[in-house]
């Protein structure tokens, strides 16, 4: 049995796969933030409850949204309590097995590179548009971590030409530097395109239901954005060659944006360089427990 653990800001699912990656149960508690102590019991108690159900001591992988360093300690402004903490030596000690650690969206692009969207593809480019933007990357079903697990794609910086063209006002980012693409292309960022447009929509549902009625100004917002993200993939691409990018997050569910990218990301491509297959996630918002599950199986 393997087990994987999705750490949020918020909340923490825990699910139970068999040993072909079916999904067989799952359930979700508070993030305790505040207190490390909790923290830990919160986590040793749902695995506890894995094991009971299961009958069987299970593989844990758990994801969060921040990094391990690979001195094994945790780093992640989202939940205070365990920033700077031993979290991968402590929870190993409290379940008495090993237990592997990876950045949520990086484990989002193992899972799709791993039986997922990019299957049998050799490069595989994860993005994930939902509250920010991040990204992993697979080289042959492996992730790419670089010396320090860094995985900071959302703050890239806006290109000039985008700046110019549309007359973004350059935002600070919760980084503390200014104009990350993050402020721009996370779902956030789409409502301040929304309000830097003059629109009345206020969530990006309306946006969307108004661009498939054939709404004008739905449709030269929704542009912007798109050709905002298309010069942001065409970075990476011309960075990483991917062979596939997998776009996850809230934002991966809006069907035109498949249609409209390939184009967009030509626009910032030249000659010899090819614009790689844009494609929806195979296992949509359960992809980053599944590949955290998958990580702790072939990892821990
Ligand atoms: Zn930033």
């Amino acid at each position: 049995m393997m087990y994987g653990l999705d750490i949020g800001g918020t909340k923490m699912e825990l699910a139970i796969f068999d040993a072909e990656l079916n999904r067989l149960e799952a359930w979700r508690a508070p993030t305790p933030k505040e207190s490390y102590q909790s923290f830990l019991d919160s986590v040793v108690s749902m695995i506890e409850k894995a094991d009971h159900i299961t009958q069987v001591r299970g593989t844990v992988g758990i994801g969060l949204p921040g990094l391990v360093d690979p001195e094994g300690c945790a780093v992640s402004s989202n939940i205070p309590c365990i920033h700077g903490r031993r979290l991968k030596d402590d929870i190993s000690a409290r379940l008495s097995r090993p237990v592997s650690f990876e950045n949520d969206v990086k484990a989002f692009a193992f899972s799709e590179a791993n039986g997922g969207a990019g299957e049998e593809q050799k490069y595989v480019l994860g993005v994930v548009l939902g509250t920010g933007v991040s990204g992993g990357l697979c080289i042959d079903g492996r992730l790419y971590s670089g010396s320090r697990n860094v995985s900071e794609f959302g703050h890239l910086l806006l290109p000039a030409i985008i700046q110019q063209r549309y007359q973004f006002p350059l935002r600070v980012c919760g980084c503390g530097r200014t104009s990350c693409i993050e402020q721009y292309l996370s779902g956030p960022g789409l409502l301040g395109l929304c309000s830097h447009f003059h629109s009345r929509y206020t969530t990006v549902a309306e946006l969307i239901q108004s661009l498939q009625r054939g709404d004008t100004q739905a449709l030269e917002i929704f542009s912007a954005y798109v050709d905002c993200l298309g010069s942001y993939l065409a970075q990476l691409t011309l960075v990483f060659d991917p062979n596939i990018i997998v776009l996850g997050g809230g934002l991966s569910n809006i069907p035109e944006l498949y249609q409209m990218l390939p184009g967009a990301i030509s626009e910032y491509l030249f000659a010899g360089v090819n614009v790689p297959r844009v494609v929806a996630p195979k296992f949509g918002d359960s992809s980053g427990v599944r590949g955290v599950a998958l990580l702790g199986h072939r990892y821990a």
